[in-house]
């Protein structure tokens, strides 16, 4: 029996939804989910839903049996999508980057149950609380801003250091910037409880200066420590100041954003600090382009009619 003729075959689009639904089930099952209730008001099982869809996506036609009008209507929606233009993947890692030196051992669990992830980090978070090693942070800081978000999180947006509300709260980007992240963060689909916020450093820097090499070096433990439990597939750098500390490098962000560089195994990248666009909002448009990237990458669903960052 060919491939046209098969009852299980899916078109396409069928097949790019059984992904983008399956990635989905991932996700929920990352976040301690494991069943969900049907219709008809019975438990189903999230990993058998995500067998099922597997297989319906690897029936899906191939592409010289489907029909030239499927084809041209799939080039079609592809261009509609990039409302903005084409943004194509580019390779990783980019020569340019050199290796960096922090490096984290992470290993690709499948099964940790995110309430050990989530003991092993308050084990973490006690000891920053208690930590003094920048002399000045620590007798001005109000509280430590640990991080905060799902311990099996697939992304982790990582940013600068804590503000003046994030020390007030002891939350990360609760401030205006945290606002308009979250606004991100709801264009793709997604809360704040699906993913993960952290900072280079855990204390805010006095006036909001940036933080030293020094501090960002005495901190680096407790970073490598939070990505090693989390072990995220992806890390979106938040400006310059995360995206040269993360990468060690100097390049400047315009020529990072839109690709990926790898960084142990974790596809990262970089793009436009929220803080940034409150001051210049005609960057938004380049961080939904980067966005969408990741999106894409990920298999989530860029919503029809979005109107991404505003
Ligand atoms: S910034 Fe990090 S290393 Fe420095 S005092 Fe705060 S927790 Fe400790």
């Amino acid at each position: 029996m060919s491939a046209e003729q098969s009852p299980t075959s899916l078109p396409f689009d069928a097949a790019r939804i059984a992904k983008a639904v399956r990635q989905r089930l991932q996700s929920l099952q990352r976040s301690g989910i494991t069943s969900i209730r049907s219709p008809n008001a019975s438990q189903t099982d999230l990993s058998s839903l995500q067998n099922q869809l597997a297989n319906m996506e690897q029936n899906r036609l191939p592409t010289a049996s489907r029909s030239k009008n499927e084809v041209l209507c799939e080039d079609e929606r592809v261009k509609a999508e990039d409302h903005v233009g084409e943004v194509a993947p580019k390779q990783i890692p980019p020569a340019s980057v050199p290796t960096p030196s922090l490096t984290l051992n992470i290993s690709r669990e499948t099964a940790v149950m995110p309430s050990k992830k989530q003991s092993e980090l308050d084990i973490v978070c006690q000891e920053v609380a208690n930590c003094t090693a920048c002399t000045e942070l620590a007798s001005t800081r109000a509280h430590t801003v640990f991080g905060v978000g799902n311990p099996n999180a697939r992304l982790v947006f990582y940013g600068e250091a804590p503000g003046a509300e994030e020390d007030k709260q002891g939350e990360p980007f609760v401030g205006r910037a945290g606002k308009l992240l979250n606004k991100i963060i709801e264009a793709m689909g997604l809360t704040r409880d699906e993913i993960y916020i952290l900072n280079t450093i855990k204390c805010r820097p006095p006036g909001n200066r940036n933080p030293t090499p020094d501090e960002q070096q005495n901190c680096a433990d407790f970073l490598k420590r939070q990505l090693e439990i989390i072990q995220p597939e992806y890390i979106v750098c938040l400006g310059a100041i995360a995206s040269h500390s993360f990468l060690e490098c100097k390049t400047p962000i315009g020529k990072m954003r839109g690709q990926f560089f790898d960084k142990n195994g974790i596809k990262v990248l970089c793009t436009f600090h929220p803080a940034y666009l409150l001051r210049d909002p005609r960057r938004k448009r380049d961080v939904w382009d980067d966005i969408q990237f990741l999106m894409k990458d990920m298999g989530l669903t860029v919503p029809k009619n979005s109107e991404g960052v505003t």
